[in-house]
């Protein structure tokens, strides 16, 4: 990981250091491994330094990142609305955990717009919008995570990072970089997993909470994907699963159960790009996973109004599952240049 700015570095910490508390934190929306884990491992730092953190989530989210410490006290914007916007209100300090293009705040956005108090980004992705005041980004690092650990022992909270707080931040480091298979090739990720696991966390439980941890209708819904909704086409290193509404109806689909289908393609021997589509209501939902040097997130910023990473990345088409398929079979002639000039095996 890159050093940190020294200057914003000092500044948010002349900021912790003397405003009460009262500080919210907001994670993105349908937050996942890294943005539930950094969010409940902050607010336990700075809980157990004795400031009042509360965790405001644009969504709800899976079920296997429910058991982490302070999860309880979460507030849900769409089943808590009246408590979440009193709690961003009277809050001094607003820390965005995770996410750097203000959409990401979901419902959120218009309280994160109009905040008056001190904002402050925590992230990891690529391109930071600079809609807070204070913007710790660090792409390079493997999750945000990891950074919070950086970030907390710099600025002097180490002692306050307990066994509850290295649970959650090592649930995020595990969930990005898919238990330690990617983003994992800056030694100083393995040494924060080292400090996490002097504080007496056990991996291992960790690891069967959040992936041993499903339904068998879930199991069942992957077996069916992987049979029924996967496209691979060779010629250009790629495939596709899509999962419509009536799938998801038949194997009782709840939110998290088709985390981490979009990874499955990759271990096809030739594949380096994988989709995911997902019907929603009124658009379609992609994930795009790679291997190697094809840019995913470029794929999804320019076609999919998207973003993410170079290798997992996100984005949506305001369209029917079937534009949104016969979209992406379209692309893939565009870009076949690059998708062979980047294979990988
Ligand atoms: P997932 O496929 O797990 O939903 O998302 C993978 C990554 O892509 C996320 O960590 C996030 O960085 C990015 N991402 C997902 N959906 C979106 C989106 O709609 N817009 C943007 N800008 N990024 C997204
Ligand atoms: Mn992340």
């Amino acid at each position: 990981m890159k050093p940190f700015d020294i200057d914003v570095l000092n500044h948010v910490k002349v900021e912790l250091f003397s405003l009460e508390g009262n500080f919210v934190i907001v994670p993105h929306i349908n937050p996942d491994g890294d943005a539930v884990g950094s969010a409940l491992g902050l607010a336990r730092i700075l809980k157990n330094w004795g400031k009042k953190a509360t965790v405001v989530s644009p969504s709800g989210y899976a079920e296997f990142l429910k058991w982490m410490v302070g999860n309880e006290d979460v507030l849900v914007y769409p089943d808590n609305k009246k408590r979440s916007e009193a709690a961003i209100q009277s809050a001094e300090m607003l820390i965005c955990i995770d996410f750097n293009h203000i959409s990401r705040a979901g419902g959120l956005k218009k309280f994160v717009e109009n905040f008056r108090g001190t904002s402050v980004l925590i992230d990891h992705h690529p391109h930071p919008e600079a809609f807070a005041q204070f913007v710790v980004s660090h792409p390079e690092c493997s999750s945000t995570a990891e950074l919070v650990y950086q970030f907390a022992k710099e600025i002097g909270l180490k002692e306050f990072v307990d066994t509850a707080a290295a649970e959650a931040l090592f649930c995020g480091i595990m969930t990005d970089t898919g238990s330690f298979d990617y983003n994992v090739s800056d030694p100083q990720t393995f040494q924060t997993v080292s400090e996490l696991l002097e504080l007496g966390i056990d991996q291992d439980k960790i690891h069967s909470l959040v992936y041993d941890n499903y339904s068998a209708d879930r199991m069942r819904l992957m077996g069916y994907c992987l049979s029924e909704c996967m496209e691979v086409y060779p010629e250009y290193h790629a495939a596709v699963m899509y999962l419509s509404k009536e799938v998801q109806d038949r194997f009782n689909f709840v939110t998290g159960d088709s985390e981490s289908f979009v990874n499955l393609p990759l271990s096809i021997k030739g594949i380096h790009f994988s989709t995911l589509f997902t019907e929603k209501g009124d658009h379609v939902k992609a994930s795009f996973r790679s291997k190697g040097e094809f840019a995913v997130n470029e794929f999804a910023r320019k076609n999919f109004s998207g973003g993410g990473h170079r290798n997992a990345a996100g984005g949506e088409l305001f369209a029917s599952f079937k534009e949104a398929l016969d979209k992406y079979r379209s692309l893939l002639p565009e870009y076949q240049e690059e998708l062979i000039r980047t294979k990988t095996n």
